[in-house]
């Protein structure tokens, strides 16, 4: 992957060492005075986020593009005890996955819109919350871009 291609998809944010991997130079925890709160399209479930995420990336695999139906996925990993359930309780959906092992996707059990997710590589103490689902998603632009090898792009 050449350095002009990964500064188009990534922005300046990424380096080509952060290319496909799953361990990150995390971020120094940054605690705001106020957590971010979100929630579904609906309404019936918000929920609000102690501090600032461990770090945000967006995936581009082609299960997050399915998933999302879009080019990829936006994903703020918090520890579970800092995202708090304030209106509304998801539905888990155990959703298939690329390890093989499933993903559980939280979602409004109305709208079906969905507010984080776990993998089974991160285990349930980390939660993935989609950062479109955040009132101020801006404030957490991608740390880094997963790209896929190239022989598995869509
Ligand atoms: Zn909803
Ligand atoms: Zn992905």
């Amino acid at each position: 992957m050449s350095g002009r291609e990964l500064g188009q998809t990534a922005g300046t944010a990424a380096s080509a060492e952060a290319i496909g991997l799953l361990t990150f130079p995390f971020r120094l925890p940054i605690e705001t005075e106020q957590g971010m709160e979100g929630g579904c399209t609906c309404g019936q479930i918000r929920y609000r986020l102690a501090g600032n995420p461990l770090i945000v990336h967006a995936c581009h695999c082609r299960w997050c593009q399915r998933e999302t139906g879009t080019a990829h996925a936006l994903n703020a990993l918090y520890e579970a005890d800092r995202v708090t359930h304030i209106a509304g309780e998801p539905e888990l959906i155990v959703t298939p996955s690329a390890s093989g092992k499933g993903q559980t996707i939280a979602r409004c059990p109305t709208c079906k819109v969905a507010v984080w997710s776990n993998y089974p590589q991160a285990g349930p103490t980390v939660r993935f919350v989609r950062v479109g689902t955040m009132d101020g998603p801006e404030q957490y632009p991608p740390d880094i871009h997963i790209l896929p090898p190239r022989s598995s792009r869509g």
